[in-house]
This record gives structure tokens, sequence and C-alpha cells, in this order.
């Protein structure tokens, strides 16, 4: 049977490893904090005492954590997953991180005669634990072609954007375009609360306008209504992602404006306010120009 060990099982990666389980592979699974996997082992999944031992006779390994340290520490460290990999095993990287990162990432698991492409995701957590990722993939064709039987369950749609590191280009600037339109529709929002509109009305026309977008849509709604339940993507993660594209933003647009940077620092205070509250609470934000809960 196909091993598959599953490192990272926050709110993206407890629905994707559960996906695997689902398609009847062999799951081996390993999380910083194990009451994460609980669920999962008791439908089928062996837990792994570190992302070493988890990588132990697997044919592909895939992550969905935080960050490019987290991605760093479970990968590489003395206990990291690369330890015990048999050499041309695939080391499938979800987790957003830095191009940077990426490419450095690449680098060193090739070097040591794995297998390293990016496949960041679009989609909720609902839509990963359903199978209905988007995943947006940097790898060379023959790597890609070897990754599909661990990238379909997964996914409905898999665009594969070029070289390894490209998946995440595509996944940056995807965040940072939401980063820009989430903090302006809080923008927006609050100037015509504060002017006194009807909400309904505003609502109505801004879904109907030509700036709706899905997004725009989705974070209108809830952020006139704060309404902030349900499938989440935080505050300290759409911080990160801004803060890692606009990186490549500066590294590649040099001397244009950046407005990611407005976004970047939206966000900081965002984070600051609760990082791990929904990314919507940025109309409390600019509502009261707030910078904490306190
Ligand atoms: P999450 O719920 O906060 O989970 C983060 C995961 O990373 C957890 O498993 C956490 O372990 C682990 N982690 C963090 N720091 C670590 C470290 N230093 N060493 C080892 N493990 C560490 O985040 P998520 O929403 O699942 O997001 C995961 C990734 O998917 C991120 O890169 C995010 O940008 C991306 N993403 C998220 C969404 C979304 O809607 N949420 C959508 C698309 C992409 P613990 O459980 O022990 O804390």
């Amino acid at each position: 049977m196909t091993r598959v060990a599953f490192i990272g099982l926050g709110r993206m990666g407890h629905g994707m490893a559960g996906r695997y389980l689902d398609a009847g592979f062999t799951v081996t699974v390993w999380n910083r904090s194990k009451a994460k996997a609980d669920d999962l082992i008791a439908r089928g999944a062996q837990w792994a005492t570190s992302p070493e031992d988890a990588a132990i006779d697997a044919d592909a390994v895939v992550t969905m954590v935080a960050d490019d340290e987290a991605s760093r520490e479970v990968w590489l460290t003395k206990d990291g997953a690369a330890a015990t990999m048999k050499a041309g095993t695939l080391a499938i990287e979800c987790s957003t991180v830095s191009y940077e990162h990426a490419l450095a990432m690449a680098h060193e698991l090739r070097s040591r005669g794995l297998v390293y492409i990016d496949s960041p995701v679009t989609g909720l957590p609902d839509a990963a634990a359903a199978g209905k990722l988007t995943l947006l993939v940097g790898a060379d064709p023959a790597d890609l072609e070897k990754a599909q039987p661990f990238l379909i369950p997964l996914s409905t749609t898999i665009r594969h954007f070029g070289a390894v590191g490209t998946g995440t280009v595509y996944k940056l600037i995807n965040n940072l375009m939401g980063a820009i339109q989430i903090a302006g529709i809080a923008e927006g929002l609050a100037i015509a609360e504060q002017a006194g509109l009807d909400m309904k009305l505003v609502l109505e026309a801004v879904e109907t306008g030509v700036a709706a977008s899905p997004q725009v849509i989705r974070h209108s709604k809830r952020m006139v209504a704060r309404n902030f339940s349900g499938a989440t993507f935080t505050a300290a993660l759409r911080h990160k992602d801004a803060a890692y594209a606009v990186a490549l933003a500066e590294s590649l647009l040099s001397g244009a404006p950046i407005m990611g940077r407005a976004a970047v620092e939206a966000y900081d205070r965002a984070k600051a306010y609760g990082p791990d509250d929904d990314e919507g609470k940025m109309i409390e934000i600019v509502s009261r120009g707030k910078s904490s809960k306190t």
C-alpha cells in the first residue's frame, strides 16, 4: 500500500491528512501538539514521535505547517523528516512559505537526493477536509507526474506554474491581492458606517458593483454583520503571506510603489489585536484604530 507521512495537523493539515485515510493510503502523522492527531489515529493513522520517525519508509512526505520557520523545523532540524527519507522520495511542501525559502529547501533537499516540490493551496479548511483544494504547483514535469497520486486526493484542480518555486510565487501574489482587497473592503465599509449609510444598501451595491469579487462578497457580508465564525484564515497567517509577497515585490519591482506594504502594516496591527482571529476582523482595526485588545 502507498505510504504517506503527513506533517502539520492544523486547520488545513488535519483535513488533508484525513483525505489520505479516505483514499486508502497508509498514513503516518506527526504534529507538534499531539492532541490534534487523536481522531486521525482513531481512523487508522499511525502516530510518529517526530517528523524523522514519520518519514521512515514513506513514499512521500507532505507538510502543511505555518511558515518558513516551521517548515525548516520539520524538514531539516535534527529530528526533521529529511534525516530518514530514502533517496528519490517526494517532499511535498503544501505550506505557504516564502519564495526564497522554497528555493532554499529545494536546493537543500535535492542535495540529499530528495525530490522537493512546492504545492501551496487555495481553499479554506472545509475544502481541505473535502479534497476540494486547488493546488499551485512548482515542479519539474517528471516530478509532478510522480507526485500526482499524492496530489489527487487533496484537490479538484492542480495548476502547474513551472519549475520549483513558481507555485509559491503564484500563491504569494494571490494572497497579496487578497490582503489588499480585504484591507480595502474593511476601510471602505468602515467609512460607509461612520458616514451613517444604510449598510444593507451598501452591501447590495458592493455585491453587484464592479469592485465585487468572491472574496469581497464573502468578507463584506461577514464584516458588516461582525460575524467571524466558521472556516477561518487568521490575521497572523494573512500578515505572514503578505510580508513574504512584499519581499518578493521588493526584489522584482525595484522603484515601484509597493501597495502591499500598506496591507502588511494593517495586518501587523490585526495580528497584534488577535493573531488567531479571523482576518476579517480588520474591520474592527480600521473602525477604531485598534492595535490591541486592551
Ligand atoms: P494552523 O491551524 O495555525 O496550523 C499551523 C500548523 O503548523 C500546526 O500544525 C502547527 O502545530 C504547525 N506549526 C507551527 N509552528 C511550528 C513549528 N515551529 N514547528 C512545527 N510545527 C509548527 O494553520 P493552517 O490554517 O492550517 O495553515 C497551514 C498552512 O496553510 C499555512 O502556511 C497557511 O498559510 C496555509 N493556508 C491556510 C489556509 C486557511 O484557510 N487556513 C488556506 C490556504 C493555505 P501546532 O498544532 O502544534 O500548533
